[in-house]
C-alpha cells in the first residue's frame, strides 16, 4: 500500500499535475510536468484499488504506449489530409485496454479496437487472425494429402509513385488471380497462400507493391526429370506474362523448409513470414526526438483531392494512398481447396475471436486488469482504473472490481 498523504481526498481534484504524479505514484521524469495528465480515475477509487494509475508497461515485447503513439500521429496525418472519418476511428480505437493475466503469460484485448487497415494494433490482431486460420487450413489439408511439400515464391512489380498505388495494387492482384489460372502453375500448384504486401522507400518516396505466396505441390514436383518442375527463370517469365508488362518482374523462389504433410511445427515457421504484415512497422511513421510522426507531413507528394480531379502536390499523402490503395481489396487470398465454410471470413470481428481463444497454455487465471488512454503526445500512456477476478468467459463469482492480491 502507498502512503497515504493526510489530505482530504476531495481536493485532489484541482491539483495540478506534479502532485497528481506524487500521488498517483507515476515516473517523475522532469518533462512529465509540464502537461497535466488527468488522474484516470477517481482518486477515491484508491481505497479499492491501491496501486491505481499504475502505467502498463510492456506486455511480453509489445510496447502499446508506443504503438498508440503511432496511432495518434497516423490520425492526426489522416485528419490533415482531410479524412476526418478515419482519423476518428484511430483517434477511438483502444482507448481501453483489458489485460488478462494467467500464471504463465498475459492476453491483451482491445475492446473497442477500430480495424482500419492503416491502424498498427488492428494490423497486429489481423496478423495473428490470418496466421491462426491459414495454419488451421494448411494443416487440415495436409493431413488429407500425402506428399506435399511447400514452396515460396514472392512476386513484384516496378516501385511505383503514391498516385498510382491504388492502380498498381489492382494490377497486383489481377495478375495474381492470371498466374494461378495458367496451365503449367494449375499442372503443378495444388494450393496456394496468397499475400499482398507494401513496402516503402522513405528517400526515394516510391511504394513497391508485392505478392507472397506459399505454394504446395507434390513431392513429384521436384524429382529428377520432373515435368512439372518451373525454375526461376520460368516463374519470372510467367508473371510477366500474369502481369501484362514489358519489363521482367523480379520474382524469387525457394523451398519451404518444413511445410510437409503433415504440418510440422517446423512448418509454421514459413507461415509465420508470409501472415506477418501488410506493412513493415514504419512505414508510415517515423520516431524523431521521442516523438512519433507520420511520414508525408513535412514533404509533399503529388495526389488528387478526390477522384478524376488533377494531380497537386500536397502533404499526408503516404497515409490516403495507403488507405486508398487497400480499400475493399482482399490481400489475403486462399486457393478453394483450402477454404471451408465455417472459416476464412478475413473481416469477422477479432473480439470474440480472441476470447474464444485457448487459455491451456497460459496457465490458471488470475486477474484482469483495466487500463485506460491518457494524456498526450510523449506523455500519452495506459493507466490501471480496474481489476476484476472474475475469469472471462466463466461465471460472475462477484460483481465489480475487487481489491489486489
Ligand atoms: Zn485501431
Amino acid at each position: 500500500m502507498l502512503s497515504e498523504p493526510s489530505i482530504d481526498p476531495l481536493q485532489h481534484e484541482w491539483m495540478g499535475a506534479a502532485s497528481s504524479q506524487v500521488l498517483l505514484g507515476l515516473d517523475a521524469r522532469p518533462d512529465f510536468i509540464c502537461e497535466q495528465i488527468d488522474p484516470p480515475v477517481d482518486l477515491r477509487d484508491r481505497d479499492n484499488l491501491p496501486d491505481v494509475g499504475k502505467r502498463l508497461g510492456k506486455v511480453g515485447r509489445r510496447d502499446f504506449q508506443r504503438l498508440q503513439q503511432e496511432k495518434l500521429a497516423i490520425a492526426e496525418s489522416l485528419k490533415e489530409a482531410g479524412r476526418d472519418e478515419d482519423a476518428g476511428l484511430l483517434r477511438n480505437c483502444c482507448t481501453n485496454l483489458i489485460i488478462d493475466k494467467y500464471e504463465k503469460g498475459r492476453r491483451v484485448r482491445g475492446p473497442n479496437e477500430c480495424k482500419h487497415p492503416l491502424c498498427p494494433t488492428a494490423q497486429l490482431a489481423r496478423q495473428r487472425r490470418t496466421y491462426r486460420r491459414v495454419a488451421q487450413a494448411l494443416e487440415r489439408y495436409l493431413r488429407r494429402k500425402e506428399g506435399m511439400v511447400g514452396i515460396m515464391l514472392t512476386t513484384t512489380m516496378e516501385s511505383c509513385p503514391s498516385h498510382e498505388l491504388r492502380y498498381r495494387t489492382g494490377q497486383l492482384i489481377a495478375a495474381c488471380s492470371r498466374l494461378m489460372t495458367f496451365a503449367p502453375v494449375k499442372r503443378a500448384v495444388a494450393a496456394y497462400v496468397r499475400v499482398i504486401e507494401f513496402t516503402r522507400n522513405a528517400v526515394t518516396q516510391l511504394w513497391h507493391p508485392h505478392a507472397h505466396w506459399l505454394l504446395l505441390v507434390p513431392k513429384s514436383y521436384f524429382a529428377k526429370g520432373s515435368k512439372t518442375f518451373i525454375d526461376h527463370d520460368r516463374w519470372s517469365k510467367l508473371f510477366r506474362k500474369a502481369l501484362r508488362c514489358a519489363y521482367t518482374p523480379i520474382v524469387d523462389v525457394r523451398v519451404a523448409k518444413g511445410v510437409s504433410s503433415p504440418l510440422s511445427e517446423a512448418g509454421l515457421k514459413p507461415l509465420r513470414e508470409i501472415a506477418k504484415y501488410t506493412t513493415k512497422p514504419g512505414t508510415l511513421v517515423y520516431w524523431d526526438n521521442g516523438m512519433p510522426y507520420a511520414v508525408g507531413r513535412q514533404r509533399p507528394e503529388l495526389y488528387r483531392k478526390a477522384k478524376g480531379a488533377p494531380l497537386e502536390p500536397m502533404f499526408n499523402v503516404p497515409v490516403m494512398a495507403l488507405a486508398d490503395a487497400v480499400k475493399g481489396r482482399r490481400l489475403v487470398a486462399l486457393s478453394r481447396n483450402l477454404e471451408t465454410d465455417e472459416e476464412l471470413d478475413f473481416t469477422d470481428d477479432p473480439r470474440g475471436d480472441e476470447l474464444d481463444q485457448t487459455t491451456e497454455d497460459l496457465g490458471a487465471f488470475i486477474c484482469t486488469e483495466f487500463y485506460e488512454w491518457r494524456g498526450r503526445g510523449r506523455h500519452g500512456d495506459y493507466f490501471l482504473v480496474g481489476r476484476s477476478f472474475d475469469e472471462p468467459g466463466q461465471h460472475k463469482r462477484k460483481e465489480g472490481f475487487a481489491m489486489g492480491p
